[in-house]
């Protein structure tokens, strides 16, 4: 590895000890930027490196609220403004129990890169809190986003920073949190929360855009390959708002979904999935997955072992789409699904590779769609939203389609690009991070030391 690299790595790995997913995310992206590095040693003396992995600024504070039973509960909620350089901060806001600074830190930092990916002009931001949504009333999840935004509302705004949703965070948290800004502010802003419900300045597909963006991305990559999606064999991992759209899209261009899962485990339904049986279970009532498997004859019903990855990864397939977390595919599933077959891995989730299974899905010529790239259409089109809130005027479900489609197409041909230019095959997680970082060190060398 390139000296100013190696240096910059263990600084990170020293200053940020405790915090594992966010060195794994900065460990990827340096390890693929090598030739850009090697082509511009004076990024060393003006510390460009340094200056893109610290935050602007991270805050972190207390959520107190009043659960159904009156007992006080306290939460902690973060946001992250990562990088301000082409945009104003952006990126989700997840509730789930695992969420930490290093969470949070990691998708904040994969934000930046997504956020350049796009083309558009957005920063990087994340945030959330170790709040669970799961079994919660609708007024203890009102409760809570009322008094995450109480806090957050000071920090945030249509030109400085817009949260949307992410794990645990949809419209109808996005329609509390919108509420209590408005209500706190005394101002309708409209383009400060994306993700916001049609009947009050939300953007048609921006639901379906994370999943629709996957299937878009994994087109472009399958045809650049020789390959297509129809006919195939495809597993989803995850139930929640990208692996549904995923589903739908992949569906619709002919492919057949076998598999999906969440948390407690994955049904296996060989005829291929019935879409308004999922939606209708996981969407409407919020209930596990393994109901799928009681209400449809003939479907497998897979548990997850404690500790272990979703069984999901060892059915056989020919496109893998992981949509739940990080980390959800180990070496030991990324080697299941190379000995069932696969041809192509597409990343809705944000790194759901660990870096060795990402490393052995390539070396066995795997095509992997990266999440910065794949995943970036829900961004895209809440930037796409923020807009139309900018213009008072709402575009129609084919004008925002469309605009998808060309999005995605057009940061397939980035990531393309950048790998053929530095010859590196069809290795697209490096095109992605070689295009996103060399748009970012532009922007940076021209704003001087800040
Ligand atoms: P949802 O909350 O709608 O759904 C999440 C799904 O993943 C659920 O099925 C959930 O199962 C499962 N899941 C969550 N955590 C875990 C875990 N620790 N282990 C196993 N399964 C888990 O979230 P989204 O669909 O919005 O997000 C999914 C992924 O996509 C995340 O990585 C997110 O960062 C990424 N993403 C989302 C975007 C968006 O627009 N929503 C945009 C870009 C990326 P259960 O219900 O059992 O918890």
């Amino acid at each position: 590895m390139n000296r100013y690299l190696e240096k910059v790595l263990n600084e990170t790995k020293s200053k940020n000890q405790h915090e594992p997913d966010f060195i794994q995310a900065v460990d990827e992206l340096l390890r693929t930027i090598e030739p850009v590095v090697d082509e511009h040693p004076e990024f060393e003396n003006i510390a460009l490196l340094e200056r893109m992995i610290e935050p602007e600024r991270l805050i972190t504070f207390r959520v107190p609220y009043v659960n159904d039973e009156g007992k006080t509960v306290v939460h902690r909620g973060y946001r992250v403004q990562y990088s301000s350089l082409i945009g104003p901060y952006k990126g989700g806001l997840r509730f789930h129990p695992s969420v930490n600074q290093s969470i949070i830190k990691f998708l904040g930092f994969e934000q930046i890169f997504k956020n350049a990916l796009t083309g558009l002009p957005i920063g990087g931001g994340k945030g959330g809190s170790d709040f669970d949504p799961k079994g919660k009333s609708d007024n203890e999840i009102m409760r809570f986003c009322q008094s995450f935004m109480t806090e957050l509302q000071r920090h945030i705004g249509a030109d400085v920073d817009v949260p949307a949703g992410d794990i645990g965070v949809g419209a109808r948290e996005i329609g509390y949190l919108f509420g209590q800004y408005k209500r706190i502010k005394d101002v309708y802003e409209g383009g400060v929360l994306t993700g916001k419900g049609l009947s009050y300045g939300g953007s048609l597909v921006r639901t379906e855009a994370t999943g629709y963006g996957l299937i878009y991305f994994m087109t472009e990559m399958l045809n650049a390959n020789g390959q297509c999606l129809k006919g195939k064999t495809v597993t989803i991992s995850g139930s929640g708002n990208v692996a549904i759209y995923a589903c739908q899209k992949a569906q619709e261009f002919g492919a057949k979904v076998v598999a999906m899962s969440d948390s407690n485990g994955c049904v296996y339904d060989q005829n291929g999935i019935d879409l308004d049986l999922m939606k209708q279970i996981k969407e409407v009532e919020r209930a596990r997955i393994s109901e799928y498997a009681k209400r449809k004859e003939g479907v497998e019903y897979i548990p997850t072992k404690p500790g272990e990855d979703s069984p999901i990864w060892s059915i056989k397939t020919d496109i893998a789409l992981p949509c739940a977390t990080q980390n959800e595919i180990s070496l030991a599933s990324a080697k299941k699904l190379v000995e069932n077959g696969v041809i192509a891995v597409g990343e809705g989730a944000n790194m759901p590779c660990k870096e060795d299974a990402t490393v052995y899905l390539l070396e066995k010529k795997v095509l992997v769609a990266p999440a910065k790239a794949a995943n970036a259409g829900g961004v895209a089109i809440s930037a796409v939203e923020m807009s139309q809130n900018s213009m008072r005027y709402y575009m129609t479900f084919e004008e925002v389609d469309q605009k998808l489609k060309n999005i995605m197409t057009n940061i397939f041909k980035s990531c393309q690009n950048a790998a053929e230019h530095y010859n590196l095959g069809n290795n697209y997680v490096a095109g992605a991070n070689i295009a996103a970082f060399t748009k970012l060190a532009q922007a940076m060398k021209c704003q001087g030391i800040v």
